[in-house]
């Protein structure tokens, strides 16, 4: 493990070899922290985190986190979870599983150790919203029984466990509401529309709109996202969340797939294929609660994150790996 003293601190971050996780491996190595990479590799790959390998503040390690898990640290980010609808809806009752008592050993561990732990809490929580755009104080309108229920209800609970710990233990908690994200090391393979469409045009098929095409996701770039994980982390005691990360900006599917037409230049037409059950109409959160308690806002707009986002599955497809 990366060694503690008293300058430097190290971070667990659960689900570190996924494509959020890695990225925030990254940002706390460059913010000069130690970092111990807990990670399964269901959805995640050490390919995401080959280049820290090496860096002397960083360690990897598989593990499950429905198992206990005990270790030092100073502060736990927990975003271990399949986040992709075809990954999480492979194998349900563990998507629930790493959820709930993913959160319980977690959390365990963050009161043996005294320390924050923050969760990697999903829009998902809103569910198919009756209140646009979505504020925290919203309850959500999610099927307890749909398909999606694993992963929707697994982390509404996994909110209920860390706040019973807040009231209960008086651990310092900090609760994330992460919308869509996307961004470089994204898997190409997990059904998510920015991954399918690129991949899609690159490789010069048509692009897949789920139904009409006309619901509406709002995407946040990784960095963005990243830096908004990093603030409420750094917030004092009282901060708790739950608070809303992500882009406003709102976007049909069908003016997604424009924009990955023109970003990629390919000559690719839209075809239409089913909606999937419980698909949410729209989403777009609402982020005032970011801007006043961590002075945060996304800076990096749609056309901007898909540039890098582009030439990084450009480079997957001419390695054969997408
Ligand atoms: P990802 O699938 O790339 O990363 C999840 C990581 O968790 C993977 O590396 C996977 O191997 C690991 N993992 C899964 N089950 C595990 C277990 N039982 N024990 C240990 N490790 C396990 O997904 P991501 O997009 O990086 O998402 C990271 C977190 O952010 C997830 O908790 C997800 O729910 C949340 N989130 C993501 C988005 C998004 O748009 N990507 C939106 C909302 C919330
Ligand atoms: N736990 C863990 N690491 C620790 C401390 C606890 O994985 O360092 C696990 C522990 O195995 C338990 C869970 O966290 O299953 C909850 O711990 P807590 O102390 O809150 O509850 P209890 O052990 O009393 O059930
Ligand atoms: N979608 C689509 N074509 C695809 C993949 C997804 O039109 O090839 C749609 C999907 O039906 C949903 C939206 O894009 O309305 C976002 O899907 P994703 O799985 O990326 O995220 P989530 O539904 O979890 O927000």
């Amino acid at each position: 493990m990366p060694t503690r003293n008293h300058f430097r601190k190290t971070y667990l971050v659960t689900g570190g070899a996924g494509f959020i996780g890695s990225h925030l491996c990254d940002r706390l190595i460059e913010a000069g922290h130690g970092v111990l990479c807990v990670d399964n590799y269901l959805t995640g790959s050490r390919d995401n985190i080959a280049h820290l390998l090496d860096h002397p503040h960083f360690e990897a390690m598989r593990h499950d986190v429905t198992f206990p898990l005990f270790v030092e640290v100073d502060g736990i980010y927990n975003l271990a979870c399949p986040a992709s609808p075809i990954h999480y809806q492979r194998d349900p009752v563990q998507t629930t599983k790493t959820s709930v008592h993913g959160a319980i050993n977690m959390l365990g561990l963050a009161k043996r150790l005294n320390v924050p732990i923050l969760q990697a809490s999903t829009s998902e929580v809103y569910g198919d919203p009756e209140v646009h755009p979505q504020t925290e104080d919203y309850w959500g309108h999610v099927n307890p029984i749909g398909t999606r229920a694993c992963y929707d209800e697994g982390k509404r609970c996994a909110e209920t466990l860390f706040f019973d710990y807040y009231r209960e233990h008086s651990l310092e908690i900090k609760v994330a509401r992460i919308f869509n994200t996307y961004g470089p090391r994204m898997h190409p393979n997990d059904g998510r529309v920015v991954s399918n469409f690129i991949v899609q045009a690159l490789k010069g098929e048509n692009i897949t709109l789920y139904g009409d095409g006309e619901q509406t996701r709002s995407f946040c770039y990784v960095d963005d996202l990243v830096d908004g994980l990093h603030r409420l982390m750094e917030t004092n005691p009282d901060v708790t969340g739950p608070i809303n990360l992500g882009n406003p900006g709102e976007f049909t599917m069908r003016e997604l797939a424009q924009q990955v037409i023109t970003e990629t230049g390919a000559g690719v037409e839209m075809i239409h294929r089913p909606l999937p059950s419980d698909d949410p109409r729209q989403r777009k959160p609402d982020i005032s609660q970011a801007k006043a308690i961590l002075n945060w806002k996304p800076g990096i707009g749609l056309t901007e994150g898909l540039k890098p986002t582009v030439a990084y599955f450009r480079g997957l497809i001419e390695q054969g790996l997408a």
